[in-house]
């Protein structure tokens, strides 16, 4: 661009600005590199200026300088996502919220925070009023609460409550546009989904109030089976059990376990792993249910004593978390995201396991969808290149899994359709299409359309 980057940034004062290549290099970047695809994609993406707003109007202040000047803006909160999306593809403005990180009100059953707050912070904000957030990602340290509205999904507590989608979850959204004078929009009940997994691209997201449920003494479990089947079994029977009502159900295939140095010594080795919180009340329950189906209870720890015997969260084993794992010692792995048929049918699990051979090690976890439990499977695969990554995907697609696509930096990859309500107040907010450019493989079909007519597509 011919933009003058000098005068842009300080354009931007009072607000802070970064413009040290090396630091704005990194602020361009998040896991994308988890997928050998998007690696070679993105890796040389960088944004020109980086702007850290501490309150709302400083981040409207921005907002107005880069929709005079035509700008791109890419908003950041902990960089923490996985398709490359807090990565600038056509440079210009990237926004960091991580200084706008107050929580502001804490009420029965939800908090309100600025965007760029930690969910850790949140949490331990919540945890002083006897509550926690209904869900959260296993990546808390860092993740943002509006980064995880904007692009995350669900977490740890979606067995409980559904993912962040279900009605409930999510209460309200303030929303700001990009124009030469910002506006503030207000989106509650069901209207957060017209931002929610947007990416970032048709708003900024300035204030998130989110559910939260009352705290609980949670026991981060531990146990171990001779064979998937049997530890994928136990985990739906613990997920679907009402009476114990776990939070969390993760089932790790055990050459994945064989990657965990920190469980050594507290977990039998090379079994398959079933990973959990449940209340610690429902501790014989659980002891139970693990006998029964042939397993073995190793660890089951209260938040004190884990911390006490410097043993990590249970929940650096699930989700996202268990791939990061096999990650730190080994790049030649990567992921995908796969949608379980039907998550009681364990036979078929074990069928498409056969299928998928030595190269595929599945990793389930279970969450609800309005009455039922859903499994996914976040599996680790050993990357031979993106050929015979199709050739897998079609493997599960056979067998009638579904393939949410993990090497796409489209907000429509991974198998979703189009989100025309999203587009729609991406042409009411963002008229100028600066807000996360390249992001959207519909958008440059419709942007010329008017909003109305851009809703009308979501029939
Ligand atoms: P970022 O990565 O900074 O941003 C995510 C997206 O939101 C970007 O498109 C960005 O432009 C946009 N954005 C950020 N802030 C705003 C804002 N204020 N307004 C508008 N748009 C904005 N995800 C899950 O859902 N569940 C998990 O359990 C989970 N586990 C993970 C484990 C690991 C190890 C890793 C690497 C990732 C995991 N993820 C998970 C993905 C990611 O960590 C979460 O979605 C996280 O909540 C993202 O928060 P963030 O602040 O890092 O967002």
């Amino acid at each position: 661009t011919d933009i003058d980057w000098t005068a842009f940034a300080r354009s931007l004062a009072p607000v802070e600005v970064i413009s040290e290549p090396v630091l704005v290099k990194k602020r361009s970047r998040d896991f994308f590199w988890y997928s050998p695809i998007l690696n070679e994609q993105l890796r040389r993406c960088f944004g020109d200026l980086v702007a850290v707003p501490r309150k709302q109007e400083e981040m409207a202040h921005c907002l107005g300088r880069a929709y005079a000047a035509g700008v791109p803006v890419t908003l950041r909160g902990g960089g923490t996502g996985n398709y490359g999306q807090s990565v600038p593809l056509e440079g210009g403005l990237i926004i960091e919220t991580t200084a706008m990180n107050r929580v502001l009100e804490i009420g029965e059953g939800f908090v309100r925070a600025e965007a760029g707050a930690l969910l850790a912070d949140v949490n331990a904000a919540l945890a002083e009023a006897g509550q926690e957030l209904a869900m959260f990602p296993s990546t808390q340290e860092i993740a943002t609460i509006g980064g995880f509205v904007a692009g995350g999904s669900a977490g740890i507590g979606s067995l409980a409550t559904g993912r962040l989608r279900e009605p409930g979850n999510l209460r309200a959204l303030k929303v700001l546009s990009v124009e030469a004078d910002p506006q503030v929009h207000v989106f509650e009940g069901e209207e957060v989904l017209n931002v929610h997994h947007a990416w970032g691209l048709n708003g900024v997201i300035t204030e998130v109030t989110m559910r939260t449920v009352p705290m609980r003494d949670w026991l981060g479990c531990m146990a171990t089976f001779d064979s998937y089947a049997d530890a994928y079994g136990a985990g739906h029977a613990l997920a679907t059990a009402e009476d114990i009502a776990p939070k969390l159900v993760s089932v790790v295939d055990a050459r994945i376990a064989g990657y965990f140095p920190r469980l050594v010594d507290h977990i039998r080795p090379d079994r398959d792993l079933l990973v959990s919180y449940l209340p610690a009340e429902k501790l014989a329950d659980y002891e139970a249910l693990i006998t029964d189906r042939g397993g073995h209870a190793d660890l089951a720890l209260t938040e004190d004593k884990r911390k006490a015997a410097s043993i990590p969260h249970a929940f650096e084993f699930c989700y996202n978390h268990t791939t990061l794992q096999v990650l730190k010692s080994d790049r030649s792995a990567t992921y995908q995201q796969i949608g379980v048929p039907d998550a009681a049918d364990t036979a078929a699990i074990v069928r498409l396991r056969d299928a998928l051979g030595e190269e595929v090690w599945t990793h389930h976890e279970f969450l609800r969808a309005g009455e039922t439990v859903q499994a996914i499977d976040l599996p680790i695969i050993w990357y031979k290149g993106p050929e015979r990554l199709q050739q897998i995907n079609e493997i599960y697609a056979e067998h009638g899994f579904a393939v949410y696509d993990a090497h796409c930096s489209r907000v429509e990859g991974g198998g979703m359709h189009a989100d025309y309500r999203h587009l729609a107040w991406k042409k009411r907010l963002d008229p100028k299409g600066l807000l996360n450019p390249g992001k959207s493989l519909a958008w440059p079909e419709v942007c010329h359309l008017s909003a109305d007519e851009i809703a009308a597509r979501q029939g």
